[in-house]
């Protein structure tokens, strides 16, 4: 059997091709793809490649994803033939030095899942043991399939310590910029957002941002000055969640927080970058300097919790929905800075979750 799959090859060399459909061996499970979301992490890979997941490529593309169980192999008992479910991009080994200190997303050998722009998904045991769940009937594949961000933002969120009526700064208003603003404003923070375009900051008041700049155009010293406007006595932030990735960006963080404030540096920046970072506010100024990467199994759980309690309207995220045939194309309306996410949907799920418009 074949199934359509994107096949990422180098950098903004990525192929649609027929692949052969995989079998599960033991404790592996076969997943007909329902729904999968583009991420940041894809559009930055297909422009650069990434140096952690497509190490051997020809490879699978996508890690955003939902869907049917096809098939199970031998001794698997979390689900069966024909649950719907998700599945989370990684598992952790629970052996080396970061697993038994439970820093599960430091984990030595982290097991990376790619594939999910694609018709069938082969889920390893780790991932189908500690980070596949069953979806509830009331809970859309799409929505599912924004588990994973979701998770990483409620890591990046507990690393905060939010506490009610804090100021948070979030800069940027990505994806996991927006996800963050929404939880931060479930803790009851409020919350102020920078980033550019009418779409993403029209979302940013959606997901609950009291302050939204549009910064296109505005110098970082500009945007320094009109951020601590925002706050009282311009004193800066109780916390500041840098979401964008760019060393900028970091150094803007540490200049918009208050003495003895938080500073969450989210975004991951281009590998061999650095930052140069005045002294006194750092030691005068007692500031909490910290880094958050991707998420756990217990934020993955906790994620779906939300999502499937509808405490968060993730699928206000997804701009549009499209075939899988045309990954390409929403990859490259993402590198145009057109749209916030989109969903893909194989064939076999287009008549379900595809609008009629989109046959056109
Ligand atoms: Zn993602
Ligand atoms: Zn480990």
């Amino acid at each position: 059997m074949e199934m359509l799959a994107a096949m990422y090859y180098a950098p903004m060399d990525i192929r649609l091709e027929e692949r052969p459909v995989p079998f599960p061996g033991p404790g592996e499970v076969l997943l007909e793809v329902a729904a999968a979301t583009t991420c940041g992490t894809d559009v930055k890979s297909y422009r650069r490649g990434h140096p952690l997941l497509f190490q051997h490529p020809p490879s699978g593309f996508g890690h955003e994803v939902s869907g049917v169980v096809a098939s199970t192999g031998a001794g698997v008992t979390r689900c069966a033939e024909g649950d719907a479910v998700v599945v989370a991009n990684s598992a952790p080994c629970l052996r080396c030095y970061y697993c038994q200190r439970q820093r599960y997303s430091l984990c030595e050998q982290l097991l990376f899942l790619n594939g999910a722009y694609a018709e069938y998904l082969l889920v390893p045991e780790p991932i189908v043991r500690q980070n596949l769940y069953k979806l509830a009937s009331s809970t859309s594949f799409i929505a599912a399939a924004l588990t994973e961000p979701l998770a990483c933002a409620l890591h990046g969120v507990d690393a905060c310590s939010i506490m009610p009526g804090d100021t948070v700064i979030i800069l940027g208003s990505g994806p996991l910029g927006l996800l963050l603003a929404a939880l931060a404003s479930l803790q009851g923070a409020r919350v102020i957002m920078t980033g550019h375009g009418v779409e993403r900051l029209a979302l940013a008041r959606t997901y609950g941002a009291q302050g939204v700049l549009d910064v296109s155009g505005f110098s970082l010293e500009d945007q320094r000055d009109r951020l601590l406007a925002e706050t009282d006595s311009r004193r800066g932030a109780d916390i500041v969640i840098e979401a964008i990735g760019t060393p900028e960006t970091w150094t803007l963080a540490t200049q918009v927080v208050r003495p003895g404030g938080l500073v969450n540096f989210f975004g991951g920046c281009p590998a061999g970058t650095s930052v140069n970072l005045a002294t006194h506010p750092l030691h005068y100024g007692e500031l909490t300097l910290t880094g958050v990467f991707h998420h756990t199994p217990a934020y993955f759980a906790q994620a779906l919790d939300l999502i499937q309690g509808k405490h968060i309207d993730v699928e206000a995220l997804i701009t549009a929905r499209l075939p899988l045939a045309k990954a390409l194309e929403a990859l490259q309306l993402l590198l145009q800075k057109r749209g916030v996410k989109y969903a893909l949907i194989p064939p076999a799920f287009q008549q379900q979750l595809l609008p009629p418009v989109s046959h056109q």
